[in-house]
């Protein structure tokens, strides 16, 4: 393929697709590739949704924008379901998940600010993702993500993920402390799934110091890990909520949702989105919501994240070269024991969309949509990539 005129961002497969419809992408040369990630958990729904397409042409045809000084229709009914979904007080709509965590962070510190802590500090976790602004990517656990940017953001403080005494410990010595902000399952991380106890935990060091509880559920959200939040599978109740990814089902927006005191912080002129909530973009998310509402698509997503686990675990059981099969519905890690990014170019030859993670983790995320026999054919043609690729002898991964 001709060089492209982008800046060097992204190491790209050379695949140019046309068109999509479900799990499956095309190609301009007409071949067919089964999508294993949805986007990156952003089409949850399967591409080229039926409902969301209507919605969006419906939408441009009527209001696309009109900005954050009136309100809206498309954005009030979003807020209404968001809140109702969430049981959280109030939204801040924004375009992205990075955006939505950076209006999640000034609201922590405005929240210190407001309680007398002068230079108030976020409590974030090793190996997490929150985004490549420059306050996201500090508040990122990956030194690959920070490397070449500094002077990083000052005010966040960082402890391993599921380690409540290390967290109990920074509480009792670190009086800056306003906040916690933690993905429940660290997506790129490596499909890090929270314990219940730590998270439960974490609640209740939050009650005591008058810390909130900031949770990014910017991957794990609209279903994906079998509630439409995460959280709801944990039985803690967050004090602010983002999300993006699945929002839209490929259309930009973001939202930072709180509630009670978290959600009083904010006044006018603290924060703002020129494009935030707009109409097109609200238009694509309430169709989003009816669907994973009107087709109980959460509860679809734990049963076929358990189907796919089952079939992988029982077809890759002590195997040595797979170190652990972990997930939360739609949401699963393959780990193996050393790195595997060949496996993507591999894969991509037997028509087969792969994301490898943290080096050796393949991440599946999806569509919540599949059918039983679309799911058995993911495991099936991943299981033979998986295969082909161990019996490579120059590719075996070894412990
Ligand atoms: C993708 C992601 C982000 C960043 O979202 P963008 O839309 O790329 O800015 C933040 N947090 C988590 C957990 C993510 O997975």
């Amino acid at each position: 393929m001709a060089e492209q005129p982008f800046l060097n961002t992204y190491g790209r497969l050379p695949i140019v697709f046309e068109h999509g419809r479900g799990p499956w992408l095309y190609d301009v040369d007409g071949n067919r590739y089964f999508d294993t990630f949805s986007g990156i958990a952003v089409c949850g729904l399967g591409h080229a949704h039926p409902a969301v397409a209507e919605a969006i042409s419906e939408q441009a045809g009527r209001l696309v924008h009109c900005s954050n000084l009136f309100h809206a229709t498309q954005q009030q009914k979003l807020a209404h379901r968001l809140c109702g979904v969430s049981g959280m007080d109030g939204v801040f709509f924004a375009n992205s998940g990075s955006e939505a965590n950076e209006a999640a962070i000034k609201l922590a510190r405005l929240y210190g600010h407001q309680r007398g802590v002068h230079s108030p500090s976020i409590l974030v976790m090793d190996r997490s993702f929150h985004g490549r602004t420059l306050a996201t990517l500090t508040a990122t656990g990956n030194r690959r993500v920070q490397a070449g940017f500094e002077p990083l953001v000052s005010g966040f403080v960082r402890a391993p993920f599921n380690d409540l005494d290390a967290i109990s410990a920074i509480a009792r010595s670190n009086h800056s402390i306003v906040a916690v902000m933690l993905e429940p399952v660290q997506g790129e991380g490596g499909v890090n799934i929270a314990d219940p106890a730590w998270l439960q935990g974490i609640r209740e060091i939050c009650d005591h110091h008058g810390w909130l509880m900031m949770l990014d559920e910017v991957q794990t959200g609209n279903g994906r890990t079998g509630a439409y939040f995460a959280y709801q599978s944990y039985g803690v109740l967050p004090d602010v909520v983002t999300t993006a990814k699945g929002l839209g089902n490929g259309v930009p927006i973001g939202a930072c949702l709180a509630r009670g005191v978290a959600a009083q912080t904010f006044q006018p002129g603290h924060h703002g989105s020129t494009f935030g909530g707009g109409a097109l973009a609200c238009a694509a998310a309430n169709a989003v919501i009816e669907t994973i509402r009107d087709e109980d698509l959460a509860e679809r997503a734990r049963q076929l994240g358990e189907r796919i686990r089952d079939r992988l675990q029982r077809i890759f059981q002590g195997v040595d070269y797979i170190r652990e099969i972990r997930g939360m519905g739609l949401m699963i890690g393959i780990e193996l024991s050393a790195p595997c990014a060949e496996l993507v170019p591999l894969a991509k030859t037997q028509g087969l969309l792969l994301n490898v993670v943290a080096e050796r983790v393949i991440r599946l995320l999806p569509p919540l949509t599949l059918s039983d026999e679309e799911a058995d054919l993911l495991v099936d043609q991943l299981t033979r990539v998986i295969k082909l690729y161990a019996a490579d002898d120059r590719q075996t991964p070894r412990p």
